[in-house]
């Protein structure tokens, strides 16, 4: 093996690493045992085929006016065609760094398979960033056409229904920030 496959192997290792502190940091947090995704979410390559959690909330259909206007909101924002042109100049970025990379260090199938792994996940959370963002600010946008303590309730309803999250966690495997963030980035924007 060459050493380029030695380091991205070390990478992988350190990545696994990484996440199991995640799942520690996590569990620690709510007092509890790690989820049954755990085991697909530790594990590297493994990960990027199956999901990282089952649905983590869900609204609560007396909210229906707060999510039209949140979903108006992403609509009047463009924000899906942000989201789509991040990851169409993302798979540019990474075919070129894979080109780049790969052939000067002559690697084979899996050394590249192993570096699309690593760059397109460090990608995946550039993208949770960006999504957040996105997220903020629909939320902010339906508070100020809604009545007063419209959102709040929402927000809420959703907290209770959410299987409860660190914001780390959220960042690394989640496009929506937790109703907790969201609700703290309402109370920050002062648009409840
Ligand atoms: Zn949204």
């Amino acid at each position: 093996m060459s050493s380029f496959e030695w380091i991205l192997l070390g990478l992988l290792l350190f990545e696994f690493l990484l996440r199991c502190a995640l799942e520690i940091h996590d569990a620690r947090a709510f007092q509890r045992k790690p989820d049954s995704f755990a085991l697909a979410r530790i594990l590297p390559i493994v990960n990027d085929i199956f999901p990282p959690e089952s649905n983590f909330s869900k609204w609560n259909e007396n909210d229906g006016a707060f999510v039209k206007a949140h979903e108006k909101a992403h609509a009047e924002l463009h924000h899906e065609m942000m989201r789509k042109f991040f990851w169409a100049s993302s798979l540019v970025c990474i075919a070129l760094l894979l080109g780049a990379i790969g052939i000067p260090f002559h690697l084979n199938l899996l050394g590249l398979l192993f570096l699309f792994h690593l760059i397109f996940n460090f990608a995946k959370i550039l993208f949770h960033f960006i999504c957040f963002a996105q997220e903020y600010e629909a939320d902010s946008v339906a508070a100020k056409r809604l009545q007063k303590g419209v959102s709040k309730r929402a927000i809420a309803n959703l907290m209770a229904s959410e299987f409860p999250r660190t914001r780390l966690f959220a960042y690394v495997y989640r496009t929506h920030p937790t109703a907790r963030m969201r609700d703290a980035a309402l109370n920050r924007s002062k648009t409840h």
